[in-house]
């Protein structure tokens, strides 16, 4: 993508290339590279009516690549609106990376001047992330992503926050479109999408239409990235196989995963009422569950905790 030859495709720019955007085939100089970014997600956001005059907006920030450039956009775009964002990040405990990363949250949102937050999963649950991979038989990133998106959602809650932005970018969202459908999850197909409706606060995902290697060149020309650690759990088995897959179909035919998103958000919208769409609360703790007892006590019940 970087170091292109010839001239911006911009009328009148005579600034050299940076990006051949994939979908357009436009050839961007920095300067009109980050704008062509930072236009597709306010699109997002307006289109989308994603965030409303007076609204606090809790955006996720795990201080990697994804979540920085939301903040740094969103706190760019939402400039003059009378919206005040917190960035929330999250603390796992997991030994030897957490601590990295969030040193790098607070830098990124005291340089941008947005309010910053940190909850734990012991604040939640009594335990680390590393205890929990102790007790539990499945993989960290599921018990990881279970317990991260309550304590999410609990601390957009205790803020007021009428919206929850997490950093998801294309290239993770058709991944998980495509796990829904190969593990036959109607019911998380029928849920997934913007805005998330049910007894959440409202998810938003402003960068879902922007591909993963244009978040992380627009990070790499605004100078926002700090080299962090990667997380020792990270792997997860099927969304490793399905990142692959899709980087090479993408590779192959330019534009492979918007319109598997075009697809998936029209399925979405024909099995909205299907069985196991919708959301209760669950009867031990009151947090939303698909049906009896939620994810979350599942999982704690397991680890002997409830
Ligand atoms: Fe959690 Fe897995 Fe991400 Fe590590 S890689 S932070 S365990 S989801």
């Amino acid at each position: 993508m970087a170091g292109e030859t010839g001239r911006c495709s911009c009328p009148g720019c005579t600034e050299p290339p940076i990006a051949v955007l994939r979908g357009s085939g436009e050839r961007l100089c920095t300067r009109h590279f980050t704008a062509s970014v930072e236009c597709r997600v306010r699109e997002t956001v307006e289109g989308g009516g994603m965030v409303r005059d007076g609204d606090i907006v809790a955006v996720g920030l795990s201080g990697g690549k994804d979540s920085t450039v939301l903040l740094h956009i969103l706190s760019r775009i939402l400039l003059d609106c009378p919206v005040r964002i917190v960035a929330v990040t999250v603390d796992e405990g997991i030994a030897g990376y957490r601590k990295e990363t969030i040193r790098a949250a607070r830098s990124i949102a005291a340089v941008l001047g947005v309010e910053h937050i940190v909850v734990s999963f012991e604040e939640l649950c009594g335990r680390t992330l590393d205890a929990l991979v102790g007790e539990l038989p499945m993989h960290p990133c599921t018990i990881c992503g279970v317990l991260r998106r309550r304590v999410l959602q609990t601390a957009a809650g205790n803020i007021g926050a009428a919206r929850l932005a997490t950093g998801h970018c294309l290239d993770d969202e058709a991944q998980s479109a495509l796990m829904n459908v190969l593990n036959g999850d109607l019911g998380r197909i029928a849920r997934t999408g913007i805005p998330d409706a049910g007894v959440l606060v409202p998810r938003i995902k402003p960068l879902r239409s922007i591909p993963e290697k244009e978040v992380t060149l627009y990070g790499i020309v605004q100078e926002i990235y700090t080299p962090l650690p990667e997380c020792p759990y990270a792997g997860e088995a099927l969304r490793s196989d399905v990142r692959g897959f899709l980087s090479t179909l993408e590779y192959r035919r330019a534009g492979t995963m918007t319109r598997l998103m075009a697809g998936y958000d029209r399925l979405r919208a024909r099995v909205g009422g299907c069985a196991g769409a919708g959301r209760v609360s669950c009867p031990e703790c009151g947090g939303p569950s698909t049906g009896g007892r939620c994810r979350v006590c599942e999982l704690l019940g397991q680890a002997g905790r409830r």
